[in-house]
């Protein structure tokens, strides 16, 4: 079932929606809901006849989220900033990023995480992510006073 986005979405349990759509809504609550996808769009759950936005969920859907902390890993309560802080501390690897944080190995991802899908499929891509620029960036630290220096004139 597509999005009024346009994205397909994938179907998540009543129990997955349930745990993450605020109490007043639940009602709307059908055995049909698809989650989106789209980090663009405002749209966590829908199906046929209703559609419930970021603003009806009360749990943070890490890709859809703008601000900080993002929620990575929602069993072991891990965030995108551990796992830059695990790296900056000298993880080389997405093992030693996980043996850090505990990021993973939760097992509720279909209650915790409200797509309703296992986070590993996500999270290790942004730690990839992660280690790759640690990499070409060398030293973040020093890049960053860099840019105050700049500033100052
Ligand atoms: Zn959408």
């Amino acid at each position: 079932m597509k999005c009024v986005c346009g994205t397909e979405g994938w179907k998540v349990k009543k129990i997955t929606a349930g745990s993450h759509v605020n109490p007043e809504y639940w009602h709307l609550l059908s055995d049909d809901l698809h989650f989106c996808p789209n980090s663009d769009c405002d749209v966590v759950y829908f199906d046929k006849r209703v559609t419930l936005t970021v603003r009806e969920v009360k749990t943070k859907v890490f890709f859809k989220e703008k601000g900080s902390p993002k929620p990575l890993c929602y069993c072991k309560q891990v965030t995108e900033e551990d796992v830059v802080e695990a790296i900056r501390k000298g993880a080389k690897s997405v093992k030693e990023v996980e043996e850090m944080t505990g990021i993973g190995n939760g097992g509720h991802c279909v209650v915790t995480n409200p797509s309703g899908r296992c986070c590993r499929q996500f999270y290790v891509k942004f730690i990839e992510k992660m280690l790759e620029k640690a990499v070409s960036d060398g030293d973040g630290a020093e890049k960053s006073s860099e840019c105050c220096r700049t500033d100052r004139g």
